[in-house]
């Protein structure tokens, strides 16, 4: 099959989360499978950054010409190069007046959010250049708000269009809650006919939603864990589009994502300060005793080193563990937290690290290096998440021997299977289910209590080192789904 790829963020060159890791390495794994995936993605300045840095020079392959849509146009030039370490064709929309900014989703320079113009036009360059250079694909896969509304160009005439003709779209939905909300006024922009003005098609309560849409006209719905596809068909986690998604569930699937094994492995990990594996743990602890030098925090036999490295927002749940911090540390614990986002979470943990500057280190900022120092130093993870589509930080932590305290929600319910004293065999992480810094406290005092066993902590680090969270399984089921949206 071919298959393109539309997707705001692709890891390493430009990712703020999941959905950069999962569209860097999936398409490797479905190549693998035989099938030929294209990928495009927006010519960030952090693209054009991290190709400077790794003396890679995408080449041009459409020039400038200008992508006309409805009333709109803008200047597009297609880069191409491939997806770093495979031969995936990867192709770049450059427009620097919407893709050369500080950040990946920065607003314009006059504070201006023009969020659905820049996703709008990269949706309809990434149509261009496929008509342009001949590209026509079997499955159209799209990711999030960004390029949600790419179904619904398919539905609007595009299938009139040759490269798009046989076409049929899958939607994955990364994360339900950001759903490239706008108002009502900002219809025009789509593009699309005002018979798309609806609530079964663009308009939601009076605004447009491209993610309600996205999941209305794709030929199938994925998202990202099978847990989470159970959980956004409720009101509580459903994010006003649970009565759509139950109403839909025969064209949606929950599919786990996988990781990529390569650069996720503790023992060929340049980023390590020694490397390991699940019958040599002794690397382990090297790798603990560096990252304690890094933080500048002394090296304690039998104390145990917990993390955290995560973006600083509300899903997260940090608000049950920062008031509870100090307490757990007083425990007999040490801490290390890396992240960055809202300013309130971030305050917290600062406040934190002034409370317990002996044994708490806080980073604010994003570090790809450091977030591999710390998975390899640390004896557990915290991830005291509110909501969490499927989570990839706990399945590096698993694979790394860094033992997960989670709260029981989405994905991490699919990976985390909660050690109760007697399931040792099983077992590779602790678990809790209220949103309480009570229940948090319970779990993460447990996992300290069975820390100080070393038996059963080695059994616990190896049950998770052992299993197996490749792309492998998964790419067989985007397989099967790809399908499905060919048959219907
Ligand atoms: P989400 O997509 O909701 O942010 P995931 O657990 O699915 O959560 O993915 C998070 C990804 O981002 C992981 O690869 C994690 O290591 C990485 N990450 C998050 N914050 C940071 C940070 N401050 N520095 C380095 N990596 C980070």
């Amino acid at each position: 099959m071919r298959v393109l790829f539309a997707t705001a963020e692709v890891a390493p060159i430009a990712k703020t989360g999941g959905l950069g890791d999962v569209c860097g390495s999936l398409p490797k794994a479905l190549a693998a499978l035989g099938h030929e995936v294209i990928v495009f993605m927006p010519y960030y300045r952090q693209a054009r950054e991290w190709f400077e840095a790794n003396g890679v020079v995408p080449e041009v392959a459409v020039p400038t010409t200008q992508v006309i849509w409805a009333n709109w146009s803008a200047e597009s030039t297609v880069l191409t190069t491939t997806l770093p370490g495979s031969d995936v064709p990867l192709y770049l929309i450059a427009n620097d007046f919407f893709f050369d900014r500080r950040q990946i989703y920065a607003t314009r320079d006059d504070g201006f959010d023009d969020f659905l113009l820049r996703y709008t036009f990269f949706c309809r360059a990434v149509i261009n250049g496929c008509s342009t250079l001949g590209i026509a694909p079997d499955i159209l896969h799209a990711h999030d708000w960004h390029t949600a509304l790419m179904p619904v160009y398919l539905d609007s005439g595009l299938r009139g269009n040759p490269a798009f003709r046989a076409t049929r779209s899958v939607y994955t939905i990364h994360n339900l809650n950001y759903q490239g909300v706008a108002a009502a006024n900002a219809f025009s922009i789509t593009g699309l006919h005002s018979r798309y003005w609806r609530p079964d098609a663009v308009e939601h309560w009076g605004q447009v939603n491209p993610m309600k849409a996205g999941i209305l006209f794709a030929d199938q719905v994925t998202t990202v864990s099978p847990n989470y596809a159970r959980e956004i068909q409720t009101p509580v986690l459903g994010a006003g589009l649970d009565g759509i998604l139950r109403s839909l569930s025969f064209k949606l699937t929950g599919i786990l994502n996988g990781i990529d094994v390569e650069e996720w492995n503790p023992e060929s990990d340049e980023h390590l300060r020694s490397t390991y594996s699940a019958e040599r743990l002794a690397g382990k602890n090297l790798s603990k005793r560096a990252l304690l030098r890094e933080a500048k925090l002394a090296y304690r036999a039998r104390t145990p080193l917990m993390a955290v490295v995560s973006r600083m927002a509300d899903q997260k749940g940090f608000q049950l563990l920062i008031p509870i911090l100090t307490r757990l540390l007083r425990l007999g614990a040490q801490a290390v937290v890396l992240g960055s986002g809202e300013a309130a979470i971030e305050d917290g943990f600062r406040a934190a690290e002034a409370e317990n500057p002996k044994s708490c280190r806080v980073w604010i900022g994003f570090d790809n290096a450091l977030a591999h120092r710390i998975y390899g130093g640390a004896d557990f993870l915290l991830m005291p998440s509110m909501y969490e589509p499927c989570g990839l930080n706990q399945m590096y932590a698993l694979r790394y021997g860094t033992v997960p305290v989670v709260r029981l929600t989405g994905g991490l319910v699919d990976t985390v299977h909660p050690f109760d004293g007697s399931n040792g065999d099983v077992a590779n992480g602790f678990g809790f289910a209220a949103p309480s810094s009570d229940e948090l406290f319970a779990a993460t005092w447990l996992a300290i209590l069975n820390y100080r066993d070393a038996k059963t902590w080695k059994q616990l680090q190896r049950n998770g080192m052992a299993v197996d969270f490749s792309w492998d399984r998964s790419a067989h089921e985007y397989e099967d789904v790809y399908e499905r949206a060919r048959t219907i």
